[in-house]
């Protein structure tokens, strides 16, 4: 189970197979295309030089060829969700490690840099408040028919299910009782009953028990070969009457045509999620009021999110570089 990694994580000794002894004075490149708020940045900049090491910067960069160029002479590398793909790390000989602000990673190439020796990271925990927020306010919003006149439903009493019982999930859990929710999740690879046990969560077995229970399905699974386009027709079908599926995880998650058939089945369904599908405009013609999407991925876009997960990326790199720290590498 992963744990809700705290604002100062504990530092935890584990040597890399990657990591050889340099400390100081590294160049670490910010390359941001949304850029980090400005006390992100300056909290990085503080952590890293103070450690000894050289920051540099790229922001809103519109073209790949300016990353390709910048990051010819870094060592590290922080990220938003910019994409570091192959050809970034071919044009980078010197980069030893990648840090993903945020939760997510599918936007780094991880099998390129595990071949390469590049670590990758992810900072998890540290937007999960903000995500686990916006998806109980997407709840609400679909529940009072997108805050448009009309008679809605209160949330309170219905079943939340938790689909993933990771950072965010857990978080979504915790509020939903404070609602009053019924709260169930499912998660594989949590080994430990406890977790849900404390939690006071009721754990259900398989994947077909939770749709079929849910009132709210919230989506928290990582986007991987084995999950993406795995939300479709079956499941969402299998939904009880009025419910509602709710995707702060991924687009890429969802089998959009069978999503969409189910909901032309269904006029009592309702999909909300956190950046467009990809048949939006089709979705919002066919459906009306019954989907919504965010214009822009704004889950973990709140101050603190930006700051915390910012911060931590620059924590990590320090601590890699100190002591071979590989705490939060997910490119094992
Ligand atoms: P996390 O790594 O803490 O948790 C992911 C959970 O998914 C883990 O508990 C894992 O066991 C579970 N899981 C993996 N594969 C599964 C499967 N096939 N079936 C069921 N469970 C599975 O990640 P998190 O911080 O909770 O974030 C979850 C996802 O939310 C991220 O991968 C990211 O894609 C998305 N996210 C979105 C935003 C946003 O801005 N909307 C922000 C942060 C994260």
């Amino acid at each position: 189970m992963p744990t809700i990694v705290p604002y100062t994580y504990e530092k935890k000794e584990e040597k890399s197979v990657y990591f050889t002894s340099f400390v100081k004075g590294m160049k670490v490149l910010i390359a941001t295309q949304k850029p980090f708020a400005k006390q992100a940045v300056d909290g990085i900049v503080e952590i890293l030089e103070g450690a000894g090491h050289t920051v540099v910067r790229l922001e809103k960069y519109t073209e790949s060829e300016q990353l390709l160029a910048a990051v010819a002479d870094v060592d590290a590398l922080i990220v938003r969700s910019d994409k570091v793909t192959a050809e970034v790390m071919a044009a980078a000989p010197n980069l030893k490690i990648v840090v993903r602000a945020g939760a997510g990673y599918d936007n780094v190439d991880c099998a390129t840099a595990k071949e390469r020796g590049i670590v990758v990271m992810n900072t998890p925990g540290q937007n999960s408040n903000a995500v686990a927020e916006l998806a109980l306010a997407m709840m609400i919003f679909m529940s009072r028919n997108c805050f448009t006149p009309g008679t809605g439903c209160e949330v309170k009493g219905k079943t939340l299910a938790i689909h993933a019982y990771g950072n965010v999930g857990r978080l979504v859990g915790l509020k939903g009782k404070a609602l009053g929710m019924n709260v169930i999740a499912y998660d594989p690879f949590v080994a430990d009953n406890a977790v849900f046990e404390n939690d006071g969560v009721e754990r259900v077995e398989s994947i077909e028990e939770l749709y079929r229970r849910a009132d709210f399905l919230s989506l928290h699974i990582p986007a991987t070969p084995q999950t993406k386009g795995s939300i479709g027709y079956q499941l969402v079908m299998s939904m009880p009457k009025g419910a509602t599926l709710v995707n702060t995880a991924r687009k890429e998650v969802i089998d959009e045509a069978g999503l969409c058939r189910a909901l032309a089945e269904r006029e009592d369904l309702k999909y909300v999620s956190d950046v467009a599908p990809d048949c939006n405009d089709d979705m919002c013609q066919s459906f009306g009021k019954r989907v919504f999407s965010t214009p822009k991925k704004m889950g973990a876009e709140t101050a603190e999110a930006n700051i915390n997960a910012g911060l931590a990326a620059a924590r990590q790199i320090v601590d890699y570089f100190a002591t071979g720290c590989t705490k939060f590498q997910v490119n094992r």
